[in-house]
């Protein structure tokens, strides 16, 4: 590492945290500046730097700062860490955004300038209306027709396409489109039209970042305002802007340069929506004066995830490829990659749950553990294995926590009972009460329903619940009201209620974060790479495409700081012929003195193993099909013979650990475990463990506590 002598003390400080190539970044005079470098490299470090530099140097104040990213968990890490630098967190500090919700601030601001007071709000989602344009144009109404349709307005409108030039855009690019382009045309050209109601304007996301754009161009006056306000703009993950992002970035800038970008072409996982990294590869064409940094060594993984790392992107084609940068490990040595074969879905997703567990004993915390798949759908069946391990976790979408609908709509419903007339003064444990039996009205029921829609929901809405109790336990005055304010200024500033949990997630959302552990989960041929960039007879059917699966590969590894487990099953469901093969970007890749199939696998589920039985009912012996009934040891018809006193008690103590510890409640011990309990009531060890959910280190921290708690009652009892 090399000292560079820095103008403040402050500032020195934080360049001795650089190496060279960051620092010449950092303190690359105002202007434009591009750091084009491989993942974990320092470029989301050096900008916040960067910008933590320009503002000691009294180049910029913080609030002239304008920071954007693409997804709103990446713009919480830079928020995160801006504020470890203390730039962000408090008014009149750096915004750091996504581009959308950037452009949704500025949009409701001038709107009234621009537009009047013709009322507009934001579409909640695009199907109803895509069904009643498809419609119109005889197209298909199914979901997953509607589906494609979306992506491909997403990606005319990401490309600066209009309805009328879609198609022939679409001959021009080559581009497979899902039906006949005129056709598309056509229900682009309808989607646009009905989203003129009588009622107002109905917004998309895309449309946002339209109007900004417009609004910025076209109107002098809200361009010298904006240009007033903000006056130095930095962008992370570059690689991944579109041509409508980067319209809205030159309304932003007018004829000034003082731009920071930083990406990694081989990162760019985003081209279906229209992303290009031409822009960041093109950079030094555009700004000939600029500073152009490149960095090679990699800071946040061991020499063994680099090196995979480096295999899998050495592997991949095209112009893309070509401007790739051997990285260099920094860090010390750590174990090697695990690679592990497995016979179906529900095993994989088992062994990578006992792999956890493995884990959080020997310390790693939940939070610095992530599973990684390739499209959403296959969480579910590591929610069921993580569940029954009684492993907390939470799934990541691509969307903030008060950004999903059934969020919305429990906030609205809050604002509805707030407003009632006969609302009683609620606090504390009475404001509780008030957001449970508010919620309970759209659906929150007291045991986590089956399904993972239902699961996701409920979980939502226990999480308002969880941190209703966390702000009042925090502040014993919080009435709904406040509670309201507070709901409000969180979801302005996107940061979702954490529970210490595993992550789940999928690899478009995982970029740009890091885990101390990473599970790159689900590495078949046919979800990755994705089965429809792949043609009959598993060829290769768009090489484009194909490349960027493998750059998602690259971007799973290289999340990883210390532990990877690699892993991939031979069938989907349990017992299922087994079809599939190891994805095609691993060949060569696991090394031959390894059989994958011997790691991490324990002998039960080994393919000569004997099969695994589903544990069965202990009222009436039929097998147990769903989580709940698992971890009850009973079908949820049979009767239950539940000792309600020690039910009680149980959740009292629950509560008092969970209070002490700051926790939610189910953290310690879902509501399930402790019906189980109640049922069951083990006294001893072994006993206890054979509930689901109670795992070696439930046992170790909690074991002696519960036993003594139904030991006491089962000999009051008697
Ligand atoms: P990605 O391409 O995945 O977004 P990145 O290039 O943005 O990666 P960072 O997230 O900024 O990389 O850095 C990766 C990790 O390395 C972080 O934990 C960061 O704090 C650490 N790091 C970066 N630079 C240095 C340095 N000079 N010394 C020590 N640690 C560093
Ligand atoms: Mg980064």
């Amino acid at each position: 590492m090399v000292r560079v002598t820095a103008a403040t003390t402050r500032d020195q400080l934080r360049l001795d945290d650089l190496d060279a190539e960051q620092a010449a970044a950092v303190r690359a005079p105002r202007g434009p500046v591009c750091v084009l470098a491989g993942a974990g490299t320092g470029k989301t470090r050096t900008i916040t730097h960067r910008i933590s530099h320009l503002v000691a140097a009294g180049h910029v104040r913080a609030d002239q700062v304008l920071a954007v990213t693409f997804t709103a968990r990446a713009a919480g890490e830079l928020r995160n860490r801006l504020r470890a630098l203390g730039l962000s967190g408090e008014a009149g500090q750096v915004q750091a955004r996504t581009f959308h919700a950037a452009a949704l601030r500025q949009l409701k601001y001038f709107w009234p300038q621009v537009v009047g007071d013709v009322p507009w709000r934001l579409l909640d989602g695009k199907f109803p209306i895509v069904a009643q344009a498809a419609g119109r144009a005889g197209l298909s109404t199914e979901t997953d027709s509607l589906r494609d349709l979306i992506s491909e307005i997403e990606w005319a409108k990401g490309s600066l396409i209009a309805p009328e030039d879609y198609a022939g855009e679409v001959a021009r690019r080559h581009r497979d489109a899902p039906y006949d382009a005129k056709k598309v045309s056509a229900v682009y050209t309808y989607y646009e039209a009905l989203k003129t109601t009588p009622d107002g304007l109905l917004l998309d996301f895309d449309d946002l970042l339209l109007h900004t754009a417009a609004a910025l161009e076209d109107y002098t006056s809200v361009a010298e305002e904006f240009r007033g306000r903000y006056r130095s703009f930095v962008v992370d993950e570059y690689q991944d802007v579109t041509p409508l992002q980067q319209r809205v970035l030159d309304a932003w800038l007018g004829d000034r340069d003082d731009l920071t970008v930083v990406g990694d072409a081989n990162q760019t996982i985003y081209s279906f929506t229209g992303a290009s990294p031409s822009f960041l590869l093109d950079f030094s064409r555009r700004f000939p004066d600029g500073t152009v940094v490149r960095l090679e060594r990699d800071y946040r993984s061991t020499p063994q995830v680099v090196s995979l790392a480096n295999r899998v992107i050495g592997a991949a084609r095209g112009r893309i490829a070509g401007t790739r940068l051997q990285l260099i490990g920094q860090r010390a040595d750590g174990p090697e990659p695990l690679f592990a074969e497995h016979d179906d879905e529900p095993a994989e997703a088992a062994a990578t749950a006992r792999a956890v567990a493995k884990l959080l004993g020997n310390g790693v915390p939940a939070a610095e553990i992530a599973i990684l798949y390739r499209i959403n759908a296959q969480s579910e069946v590591y929610e069921q294995a993580l569940t029954e391990a009684g492993i907390p976790f939470q799934v990541r979408g691509g969307e903030g926590f008060f950004n999903r609908p059934e969020v919305r709509q429990a906030v609205s419903t809050l604002r509805q009972a707030a407003n009632r007339d006969d609302l009683p003064d609620a606090r504390g444990d009475k404001l509780v009460t008030l957001v449970r039996a508010a919620l309970a009205q759209i659906g929150l029921t007291k045991e986590e329903p089956v399904g993972v829609q239902a699961r996701e929901k409920w979980n939502s809405f226990m999480a308002l619940v969880q941190l209703t109790e966390e702000l009042s336990g925090h502040e014993p005055d919080l009435d709904i009201s406040g509670l309201l304010r507070e709901l409000a200024a969180r979801a302005e500033s996107r940061h979702p209620p954490t529970v210490q949990g595993v992550t789940l997630a999928s690899l478009h959302a995982a970029k740009g974060l890091e885990w101390d552990a990473v599970f790159l989960v689900g590495l078949a041929d046919g979800t990755l790479p994705i089965q429809h960039v792949l043609g009959p007879d598993s060829t290769v059917s768009d090489e484009t495409a194909l490349e960027e699966e493998r750059r998602l590969l690259y971007v799973g590894v290289t999340r990883a700081r210390e532990h990877l487990h690699l892993s991939w099953a031979l069938a989907r469901s349990e017992g299922g012929r087994k079809v599939r093969r190891r994805s095609r970007f691993l060949i060569g890749l696991v090394p031959d003195d390894s059989p994958a199939s011997r790691i991490a696998t324990p002998t039960t589920d080994r393919r000569s193993g004997p099969k695994r039985v589903h544990p069965t009912c202990r009222v009436c012996g039929r097998p147990l099909l769903n989580t709940t009934a698992t971890m009850l040891g009973r079908c949820s018809r049979c009767p239950a013979d539940i000792d309600q006193e020690l039910l009680t008690e149980l959740k009292d103590w629950r509560k008092d650990k969970a209070d002490a510890q700051s926790l939610p409640h189910f953290v310690i011990f879902s509501d399930t475990t402790l019906t189980a309990i109640a049922e069951q009531r083990p006294t001893d060890d072994k006993s206890l463990v054979a509930i689901p959910g109670i795992g070696a280190k439930k046992l170790q921290t909690y074991g002696a506590d519960v036993l003594a708690i139904v030991r006491a009652r089962v000999s009051d009892s008697s």
